[in-house]
């Protein structure tokens, strides 16, 4: 896996309150439905951990998801907008409402819905994180 992807991996979970270190990695849960999920001490997803572009990527720039992008600093890989989730939330989300666009008013709650919980779950990444391995 790439380095790039790793680290995005590791600012999604260094920045979830509901993320525990240990050993083997980060211990944290689905943005959507909870089920617990395990990253790698590097980065790597194990199981069906998956990350999440809670604005999806392509929605950046377009003036109807201006108000969400703003929330993100209008950066599609800024931490505030990574989450970890499995890969069937992960999925579904891309074909439901990220696919409809956010012109498309309950694709567009769907999304502020989420983004409110990713930033809720919210914390300062530690001074010493391991973003610095790559
Ligand atoms: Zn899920």
């Amino acid at each position: 896996m790439r380095p790039a992807l790793r680290r995005l991996f590791l600012s999604a979970v260094t920045t979830d309150s509901e993320a525990s270190p240990d050993v083997s990695g980060w211990h944290t849960r689905c943005l959507h439905c909870r089920t617990r999920l395990h990253v790698g001490p590097g980065g790597e997803p194990l199981g069906a951990a998956s990350l999440e572009h809670v604005v999806p990527r392509a929605w950046f720039g377009k003036r109807a998801a201006a108000a969400l992008t703003a929330r993100v600093g209008d950066a599609p890989d800024d931490a505030r907008n990574l989450a970890i989730a499995c890969t069937r939330c992960n999925h579904d989300k891309g074909k439901g409402p990220d696919a409809r666009g956010p012109q498309d008013s309950r694709a567009h709650e769907v999304v502020e819905a989420l983004l409110s919980k990713r930033l809720a779950r919210w914390r300062d990444a530690p001074s010493d994180d391991r973003d610095g391995i790559d």
